[in-house]
């Protein structure tokens, strides 16, 4: 029976497929930009440059700056490009750090954005910012940052190495399942979480085989807009709180901390959710729904323990502390024992268990 649910619509515009980059210039010019500033990671230069390069006359420039966690420090140096060039949008080509600049920009100018998603990290979907100043992440939500047009082109993701696409892949699967057992759930939201994470059980063994399988490249991209778009429209719960606590005080990058979490996430959930994890189990094509995600992350290649990480055996104790100390809405309640034992087996890479 269909509950009662409020369902909240983002306005973006979202172009999908293969060779999608050529619509560029005019999707650019239907922002009505005339100056943009193309950005980067240095790793991603080129690809920034090429983006230029089609937009002839529309780019005032290129900044290959962007880092992780979005330190305000490189925001601000953009900042005074975006002045110097008399910048009227911004086209951001790469990942969530890459987006992430993009978003710091528009939240202190209101400029247009145009993103290039060239990973699985479903940023460009959401109108969440995450900034970093002196080390210390501080993250808002704001409709400011919503980027008003993403093309995903599968060509661009083909050279995402084997071992981030898995992470970067399963990261986006982390969205979906919460999305399954969030307070604000409703029925579109499952819908997209379900399709997410089938797509992505499709494609993430295919890709750590052959990264060069086009049609997986495709569902995992498709996969990856889907765990974006959910991410933006419900509120996350224990998995994405672990992550952020654990990645952030042990220094742990992460897409691989997400990964390796899940599955435990889910199993501590599963009790109190028996609705969404039939939902994934169903999903994944698996008998049990945590079981399954454990299996999908080892699939990609991954790494399996937080140990391997580098998280130190003390910092068990800490995170679930930390865990703890902080409350927000699970679907059940966070309890410091149970929560320690979770913490535990992802660090010792054990399969997970209800505890
Ligand atoms: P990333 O953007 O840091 O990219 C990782 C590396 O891969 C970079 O060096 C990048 O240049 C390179 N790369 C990206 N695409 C490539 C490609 N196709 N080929 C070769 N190299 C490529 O990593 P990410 O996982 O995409 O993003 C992580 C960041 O995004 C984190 O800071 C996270 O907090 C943030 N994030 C934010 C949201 C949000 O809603 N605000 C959502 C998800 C993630």
């Amino acid at each position: 029976m269909i509950e009662p649910f409020v369902y909240n619509g983002l306005p973006a515009r979202v172009v999908f497929g293969w060779g999608t980059l050529d619509k560029l210039p005019e999707e650019v010019d239907r922002l009505g930009i005339k100056r943009a500033l193309v950005l980067s990671t240095p790793p991603q230069e080129e690809s920034a440059r090429d983006l230029a390069k089609r937009l002839g006359p529309s780019a005032a420039g290129v900044f290959p700056g962007a880092t992780m966690h979005t330190p305000v420090e490189v925001t601000e140096k953009a900042m005074t490009v975006v002045r110097e060039l008399g910048v009227d949008g911004t086209v951001a080509v790469g990942g969530g750090s890459t987006t992430g600049l993009g978003k710091a920009i528009a939240l202190r100018t209101g400029l247009p954005q145009l993103v290039v998603p060239t990973t699985y990290a479903g940023s460009e979907m959401t109108p969440i910012i995450g900034e970093s100043r002196d080390g210390l992440k501080s993250t808002q939500t704001t409709l400011d940052v919503l980027p008003e047009t993403v093309i995903y082109d599968v060509d661009l993701t083909m050279t995402l190495p084997a071992s981030l696409s898995g992470t970067s892949g399963v990261n986006a699967v982390a969205h979906a399942v919460e999305a399954l057992y969030a307070r604000e759930r409703n029925p579109i939201v499952n819908m997209m979480s379900q399709e997410c994470i089938a797509a992505m059980a499709r494609a993430l063994p295919r890709i750590a085989k052959d990264p060069s399988d086009r049609a997986a490249r495709g569902d995992a991209l498709y996969g990856a807009w889907l765990g974006g778009a959910v991410l933006a429209l419900v509120g996350m719960s224990l998995h994405h709180k672990l992550c952020h606590t654990i990645g952030g005080s042990f220094d742990l990058p992460h897409a691989e901390t997400h990964t390796i979490v899940l599955a435990h996430a889910a199993a501590y959930n599963a009790p109190a959710a028996p609705d969404a994890m039939a939902r994934i189990a169903q999903a994944l094509q698996a008998d049990d729904a945590a079981r399954g995600l454990f299996d999908l992350a080892k699939a990609t290649g991954a790494k399996m323990a937080l140990r391997d990480l580098g998280m130190p055996e003390e910092g068990i104790d800490k995170a679930a502390d930390l865990a703890v100390q902080k409350p927000y809405w699970n679907p059940r309640p966070i309890e410091r024992e149970p929560v320690r034992a979770l913490i535990a087996r992802a660090w010792a890479g054990e399969p997970p268990q209800v505890s």
